[in-house]
């Protein structure tokens, strides 16, 4: 049963403010207010001063597959060097970036910070790579997909209360997670925060696997200048600060691609935002309004993420690693199948429940990278 949140609680001492009377302060009409939140599955009581979407970060923040994010690949692996992201700093960055979208916008902080914390827990090792390896070892048995995956941890697998199982997260914040499970949902009937969440995201990883490529020396500054979004972002750092070169005129790039891409969506979301006076939170997520970056700059993000597509995430040296990686994954997922004896004791009872395949891929996919290495070392490397 879900229930409301009807009120405030007590106030535990004079003065303090309590997050839903920060609420009426801060936030526009259209944001998600958590007085209208249709709440938890399992019922539980208000905290005095954390509001419900602060309780639900919070909870993602401290759940064990939140911490798995530090050792999982974003897009490039521990042995290419120590410079660039894992999937934990991503998840980080799209908070920051997210907030900051959001805190101009009058949303609802606590709520994007929650979706956004939440958006990647679900990553297998590997990144993509091993989400590919995964769905292809569960075709038959539904298949493998990372955003559902997320709900199951938070649902499921997660044990962190003796009341209930999984993190017993608001309705609103599994809703956000559920609505990118099915691109074809994304964008229709979504709340403002989430939307945010999906916009922080690009802006992120356009910009973030830019500066990780160059760093790594996959892919010359250069030749990242053939895209209009870099060259422009180049012109606009040389306008600023004059003739800068190595790594400083390459994260200063960076720099500039990360705030020029959250003016534009700023700019075109907010002033049509405006025009629109939404009442409530419903009235504009049942709405064709969107935000997201404006026609010119959705074009080129566009040609960025082609060119990254093409020249990095398909270079040479990712693509060996991502092969020794889904092989391995491959053979564990084979070889925990043969001796399901050699899972954890709550996964080989879940396969009465689930089938011993997804019992097994959802043990699989809840590995870091070097965890996954480990065991494949251990078990299936003869
Ligand atoms: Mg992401």
């Amino acid at each position: 049963m879900t229930e409301r949140i009807k009120s405030d609680k007590k106030k535990v001492w004079p003065g303090l403010q309590t997050a839903l009377e920060r609420e009426e302060v801060l936030l526009a009409p259209y944001a998600m207010y958590s007085r209208d939140s249709a709440g938890r599955k399992y019922q539980e009581q208000e905290h005095p001063y954390r509001g419900p979407f602060q309780r639900d970060r919070d909870r993602v923040i401290h759940s064990a597959a939140y911490r798995r994010l530090s050792d999982k690949t974003q897009v490039f692996t521990g042995e290419m060097g120590d410079y660039h992201r894992t999937r934990l700093t991503h998840t980080m960055e799209v908070a920051s970036i997210a907030r900051t979208i959001g805190r101009a916008l009058r949303l609802n902080e606590d709520l994007i910070e929650a979706l956004a914390l939440l958006h990647d827990i679900g990553h297998p090792p590997f990144g993509h790579a091993g989400e590919d390896a995964l769905d292809e070892c569960l075709a038959d048995f539904g298949g493998f997909s990372h955003n559902q995956y997320a709900l199951c941890l938070v649902e499921e697998l997660e044990e962190r209360y003796h009341q209930f199982p999984g993190l017993n997260l608001s309705q609103e914040v599994l809703d956000g997670q559920e609505s990118r499970v099915d691109k074809t949902k994304v964008g229709t009937g979504r709340l403002l925060e989430a939307q945010v969440v999906d916009v922080a995201d690009s802006v992120t990883y356009d910009s973030h696997d830019t500066d990780d490529a160059v760093q790594l020396g996959l892919v010359p500054l250069d030749a990242l200048m053939e895209t209009s979004l870099v060259r422009e972002a180049e012109r606009r750092v040389t306008d600023r600060c004059g003739q800068l070169s190595g790594d400083l005129l390459r994260k200063s790039v960076v720099h500039e691609l990360i705030d020029w891409q959250v003016s534009e969506v700023l700019a075109a979301s907010g002033t049509s935002l405006d025009r629109r006076s939404f009442t409530s939170a419903r009235e504009a997520s049942a709405s064709d309004y969107r935000i997201g970056p404006g026609p010119e700059l959705a074009e080129q993000k566009a040609e960025l993420e082609a060119f990254l597509y093409e020249q990095v995430y398909h270079h040479p040296e990712l693509v060996r690693v991502r092969r020794v990686a889904q092989k391995q994954l491959r053979q564990m997922f084979v070889g925990y199948g043969h001796r399901p004896e050699l899972l954890p004791s709550r996964f080989y009872a879940r396969i009465g429940q689930t089938g011993q395949e997804r019992s097994v891929g959802d043990y699989l996919a809840g590995m870091t990278d070097r965890y996954c290495q480990q065991q494949y070392q251990r078990f299936f490397s003869g």
